[in-house]
């Protein structure tokens, strides 16, 4: 039962963010455009789509977007944002597990940001190859060391939160296993970090101003902002990797 309500809260903390992981608009449209033989409007499906920053920027680029959620608290704030911004744009809500999704027919384009690692970036890979037609593509941000020495300290958190996070030699070579052909990664800047974290900061002070959290509430703030001190005292240590990759076979 606490543990139901400590999730609630967790996933009521990121909801009703500007964005529940990492990101930044314009990185999408930027890393979107690097896949320069799609179709004018590609079927694209988005894993993980969370209130969809970037659903909303595939689709002003043409993509005709399946936005996937697991979570209807979320996907609601999808929908306020479409209603909100752009009404017009071609997006579809889907409400399921990225992990047993199928797309009607295979998809020109699969995007993720800030998602695989719920199942797994193999897992995920491996999953999502036979949704993607043979010579498309699939576009993942994932947590990346960018050092094989991290400080024990962080190595501890990382650890506990996502034991398998690799390094981007290795991520290559999954991506290799998977039946991919990898074309390019690109780091996103720490200022996509900043701005994540920046009304996580406000958000928790609110929280605590209101002096009515529970003890694993509190638990859950206490890891958050952990995660928080530790991103900025050891900048540069890992990151988002946006991986692109072909299915070739
Ligand atoms: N892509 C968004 C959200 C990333 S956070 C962004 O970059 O801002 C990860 C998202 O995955 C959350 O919105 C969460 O609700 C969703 N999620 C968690 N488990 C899932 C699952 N099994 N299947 C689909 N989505 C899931």
């Amino acid at each position: 039962m606490d543990e139901d309500q400590n999730f609630l809260f967790f996933l009521n903390f990121y909801a009703d963010l500007p964005r529940q992981g990492p990101g930044e608009g314009r990185i999408t449209t930027s890393v979107l455009g690097l896949l320069t033989d799609l179709p004018l409007h590609p079927v694209t499906i988005d894993m993980g789509c969370g209130s969809g920053v970037q659903t909303l920027e595939l689709a002003r680029a043409g993509c005709q977007v399946t936005a996937v959620d697991l979570y209807p608290v979320i996907l609601d704030h999808l929908i306020e944002r479409i209603c909100n911004e752009d009404p017009m744009l071609l997006i579809t809500r889907v409400c399921a597990s990225m992990d047993t999704f199928r797309p009607a027919a295979p998809v020109d384009l699969i995007w993720s940001e800030g998602a695989v690692y719920i199942i797994g970036f193999e897992k995920g890979l491996s999953l999502w190859k036979e949704h993607v037609k043979v010579g498309g593509y699939v576009v993942v941000s994932e947590l990346t060391w960018f050092t094989s020495h991290p400080p024990s300290r962080l190595k501890e958190f990382w650890e506990k939160e996502y034991p398998s996070m690799k390094t981007e030699s290795v991520n290559q070579e999954i991506i290799g296993k998977c039946g991919y052909r990898w074309m390019g990664s690109v780091v996103l800047p720490d200022s996509a970090w900043d701005a994540f974290y920046a009304p996580q900061k406000e958000k928790i002070t609110l929280l605590r101003d209101t002096g009515s959290l529970s003890k694993g509430e509190e638990e859950v703030l206490t890891t958050i902002e952990e995660e928080i001190r530790l991103f900025e005292e050891y900048r540069g240590m890992y990151g988002y990797v946006f991986y692109l990759m072909q299915r070739i076979s």
